[in-house]
């Protein structure tokens, strides 16, 4: 079998030959490992890889339920944790995408955390405090709903800490994520890109939409006004804070179900190496306990 690997911007595709088969994996998020520097306005928020929306539809579908599965083996398995981060603009769609991406997961092993404007209380301590509270522990999947960038995004643009501050964050963070890391946590990090004028349209959409009218802000409307603030910033986070182990992946986000599947497809390739391993550990549990209960019975036979 040969593997040719081939670049595609920032995208990659794996092709794999041999005589019976012809298969093209593409991932369709764009995983950033800090290697290259990336511009967003490289990446087409419009991108849909060429699909329609029923073939995508119908490939997340198939997607969630093998996530599932995978949620119930890193579960009873207990020796990983992951960390899903959503970051985006305001309606960029990280409430859409828990409810669709991870809405069919157990929430027994199911944490979602959102992190708003921090309290007094919060803003007493280093910034990380609010968030280690809420990672995830060993078997657990967590979702943050905005999370630690949020110290370099909204207060870099707004100049809510001095700038010596929020820059120390950027070390601060890989550390941090670094430490998530070793401790087994499996950290994929999204970034919901979309373009200003479908940000206008959804917020416009909002105005019309009494199920959404809850969501309206005119903070919403404040903060479009600096969109190439939040777009500096944006790149300076996914550039600086990108790693093998913690990667961003910038996911074209205009259209929704090509969204759910690019952060479908991400999380599952990031799992699903571990599936053996998950298996043969509770292969491994399975035998131990067969053996205490065949005792257990035989102890009670003796008696
Ligand atoms: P929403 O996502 O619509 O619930 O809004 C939450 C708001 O909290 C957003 O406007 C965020 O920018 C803001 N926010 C989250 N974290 C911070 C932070 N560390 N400092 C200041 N504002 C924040
Ligand atoms: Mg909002």
């Amino acid at each position: 079998m040969i593997f040719i690997f081939s670049a595609l911007s920032t995208q990659y595709s794996a092709l794999s030959i041999n005589t019976q088969h012809l298969t093209l994996i593409m991932s369709y998020a764009h995983r950033i490992t800090g290697k290259k520097k990336i511009k967003l306005k490289n990446i087409d928020p419009d991108d849909d890889g060429g699909l329609t929306r029923e073939q995508t539809e119908a490939k997340t579908a198939k997607l969630c339920a093998e996530l599932t599965e995978l949620q119930t083996l890193l579960y009873a398995a207990g020796d990983q944790s992951v960390l899903i981060v959503l970051q985006g603009r305001d309606t960029s769609g990280k409430d859409g995408t828990i409810r669709v991406v991870m809405g069919p997961l157990n929430s027994l092993g199911c944490n979602v955390a959102s992190f708003k404007v921090p309290t007094e209380r919060e803003l007493a301590h280093d910034f990380l405090w609010r968030v280690h509270q809420q990672t995830p522990g060993k078997g657990e999947i967590t979702i943050f709903n905005r999370s630690h960038y949020e110290d370099v995004l909204v207060v870099r643009v707004h100049n809510f800490a001095p700038k010596p501050v929020w820059k120390a964050r950027y070390n601060h963070i890989n550390n941090f994520e670094k430490l998530l890391v070793d401790a087994n946590t499996i950290v994929l990090k999204f970034y919901l890109h979309i373009s200003k004028k479908e940000q206008e349209e959804r917020l416009l959409e909002r105005e019309q939409d009494t199920t959404k009218a809850w969501k309206l802000s005119v903070g919403d409307w404040k903060e479009r006004e600096l969109w190439d603030d939040y777009t500096d910033a944006y790149e300076d986070a996914i550039n600086k804070c990108s790693t093998k182990d913690a990667p961003w992946f910038v996911v074209p986000a205009n259209k929704k179900w090509f969204r759910n599947l690019a952060v479908a497809q991400a999380i599952v390739d990031a799992l699903k190496p571990y599936k053996k391993e998950w298996l043969k550990k509770l292969d491994g549990m399975g035998a131990q306990e067969l053996v205490a209960i065949q005792e257990f019975r035989q102890q009670k036979k003796e008696k």
